[in-house]
């Protein structure tokens, strides 16, 4: 069934093939298998895992290639529209330049879209560990990117709510050139921290996987609408919650929290969002939802405007007819 991906991590998608290609390219290691981080992975060894598989990324041809075959994934997995994070700080550091790495990501988006026919934007890894001067110088080589390709800044936020007004301004300076923003309350991010992000004003919240540990913070969440963004197989995978049958998706559901499911890092759980899906939505009964329900809250905090939404709505719709007629066709024959 089609469906959105708000959060999935571009270094993240890279299969063991295109790793072990790009190090024979560039010299360097294909990194771990994905048996071998998959469900007991801890933070440092996903972040380090993660910096391996960046490492690999050099040329425009590499970012494109990487998006192309992210693309092609995500049709596989029912995606229709995809968001996807991706981490600059990584590549600038190692003297990648940022107008190589931005036109590999564009001519891959654009031949993913004309191959495939799934969109995708991208959001900005802001990289909360370096200081908030450099983010923001980082905000002004942005500028004047395509809005249309370039749809928000998000990621780790725990160096900046520290800082008291550090990621308010760094918002204020994102809505300033019209991007969206949405930051990770990930790892074992306390509620005190998702608190943060509210006072913030960010658009939407990564993970968040503990929110439902304060009551105050989470009726301001589910008060304010603010979308949780939430990926359960990482959460596990980065040790979060010890297994997924314990993953507050389905409470925070419940109780009325705007929440939606997404991939992360699919070449590193070995789950892709059609999984993810199919793990979540075998519970969802219990608690009176249904898997369109949680596709629909994922439409809805899309950062697309209402008829691009209502378009997408139109099409899951038009997908559950043509499935219920293929169903009585059958039971017809
Ligand atoms: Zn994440």
């Amino acid at each position: 069934m089609p469906k959105v991906d708000l959060h999935c991590q571009l270094e993240g998608t890279a299969h063991r093939a295109t790793r072990a290609k790009l190090a024979l390219a560039h010299g360097g290691e294909a990194g771990v298998d994905v048996d071998e981080l998959s469900g007991r992975a801890s933070a440092t060894a996903f972040v380090g895992a993660f910096d391996q598989f960046s490492s690999l990324l050099q040329t425009p041809a590499d970012f494109e290639l990487l998006v192309y075959e992210a693309t092609r994934d995500a049709v596989a997995a029912g995606i229709t529209y995809r968001e996807m994070l991706f981490s600059p700080g990584y590549h600038l550091q190692r003297g990648v330049a940022f107008a190589d790495l931005w036109d590999g990501l564009s001519a891959g988006i654009d031949a993913g879209e004309a191959d495939f026919g799934v969109t995708t934007r991208l959001i900005l890894d802001i990289d909360a560990t370096r200081s908030v001067p450099l983010v923001l110088a980082l905000l002004q080589l942005i500028r004047n990117t395509d809005r249309q390709t370039l749809a928000g800044i998000g990621g780790e936020a725990s160096g900046f709510v520290e800082e008291d007004g550090a990621l308010r301004r760094v918002v204020d300076d994102a809505n300033a050139i019209g991007l969206n923003t949405c930051f990770h309350a990930g790892y074992d991010a306390a509620p005190a921290q998702i608190a943060s992000l509210v006072d913030a004003g960010v658009d939407r919240i990564g993970h968040g996987a503990r929110l439902l540990e304060s009551r105050e913070v989470a009726v301001r969440v589910i008060e304010r609408d603010i979308p949780v963004v939430s990926c359960p197989s990482s959460d596990v995978a980065m040790g979060v919650v010890g297994e997924l049958s314990a993953h507050p998706f389905r409470e925070q559901l419940r109780r009325g929290v705007h929440v939606t499911l997404s991939s992360d890092c699919p070449a590193l759980s070995g789950l892709d969002l059609a999984d993810e899906y199919a793990l979540v939505g075998e519970t969802l009964g219990k608690i009176d939802a249904s898997v369109d329900d949680v596709i629909v809250a994922g439409i809805d905090a899309a950062w697309l405007d209402d008829s691009q939404k209502r378009s997408m709505r139109e099409e899951l719709a038009s997908f559950r007819r043509r499935e219920s007629m293929d169903a009585t066709a059958k039971a017809g024959s």
